[in-house]
């Protein structure tokens, strides 16, 4: 893989990070949405606009990068292709209406598949560095945002990212480490802790459940509600690594109205464990949504 000097950050973590001159970093990823796996035939073309976008932004919040522009491509069925972009794009618009994101440009090509949409997001970090997933030291609270599981009743497709909250923590606090939870808190918490070098322990009573991981999970055959907030994925909230005394402010004096909750701690070592009523620690097995 060809790297030049100005690339900080490459493939490895939820965007990519180059140098603009002394102060400015551009930040940029990009996300693919194929008809059939991150959404089903059927699903109104708008929430599927919406969540092309909001996928990116997500990326970019987990950097801590204010977005700026996104270019999307599309690859149509010939029917309906031209009436398919419209609706699309339309759905993207409010959210970049929200976060001052430009439609930047891109491309449609029509074929005779299934819709495949491809966009990329650019952002910007002016006079900061990133937040990356490798920065958690031992006794780093974990925080997370929102609450977790039960995507698939509609969160996959309708979530709003973290943009909002992301600048607001990274303006006026120390952030050690950050993710945003795409493929379930237990994976995504997994790929921090490995990077950072060090352990993570999670008080699971701590962990807010959503009410949509509790009314999928009454079923017999169904994973309870908690095992849902661990590994359903697709939640898209931020998980953080945050020095103690930090995270004490901020539950002194929430920053903004979305929960952020306490879940657990960095420690020395390695793996992701539970804490137990006794204080002592046990192994937690680590499931969730692992692409190619
Ligand atoms: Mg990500």
């Amino acid at each position: 893989v060809f790297t030049s000097e100005s690339l900080r950050i490459g493939i490895g973590d939820d965007a990519a990070v180059l140098d603009l001159g002394a102060t400015s970093k551009l930040v940029v990823t990009s996300d693919l949405l194929a008809e059939g796996v991150h959404f089903e035939a059927g699903t109104a073309l708008p929430r599927v606009g919406h969540k092309a976008l909001a996928v990116n932004l997500s990326d970019l919040a987990a950097m801590s990068a204010r977005p700026l522009a996104a270019v999307v491509s599309l690859l149509l069925s010939d029917d309906t292709a031209l009436q398919s972009a419209k609706a699309v794009v339309e759905g993207m618009q409010p959210l970049a209406t929200r976060h001052q994101v430009a439609i930047a440009g891109g491309d449609t090509n029509s074929w005779s598949g299934r819709l495949v949409i491809s966009v990329t997001a650019l952002g910007c970090l002016a006079g900061r560095s990133p937040w990356t997933r490798n920065g958690a030291v031992p006794g780093d609270v974990i925080l997370v945002t929102g609450s977790l599981g039960g995507s698939l009743g509609g969160k996959h497709l309708d979530f709003e990212p973290r943009v909002t909250e992301a600048l607001r923590l990274a303006g006026d606090y120390e952030i050690h480490a950050a993710i945003d939870i795409s493929d379930g808190l237990s994976l995504d918490l997994a790929r921090m802790a490995t990077a950072s070098g060090c352990a993570a322990v999670l008080d699971l009573e701590a962990i807010p459940i959503s009410d949509a991981a509790r009314s999928l999970a009454p079923a017999p055959e169904s994973k309870s509600a908690l095992d849902r907030a661990l590994s359903d994925g697709e939640d898209f909230e931020l998980l953080l690594a945050v020095p103690r005394e930090v995270a004490k402010t901020l539950k002194r004096a929430p920053p903004f109205e979305l929960p952020l909750t306490e879940i657990g701690e960095f420690a020395s070592g390695a793996g992701i464990w539970r804490r137990k009523p006794d204080g002592g620690r046990a192994a937690l097995e680590v499931e969730g949504y692992e692409h190619l």
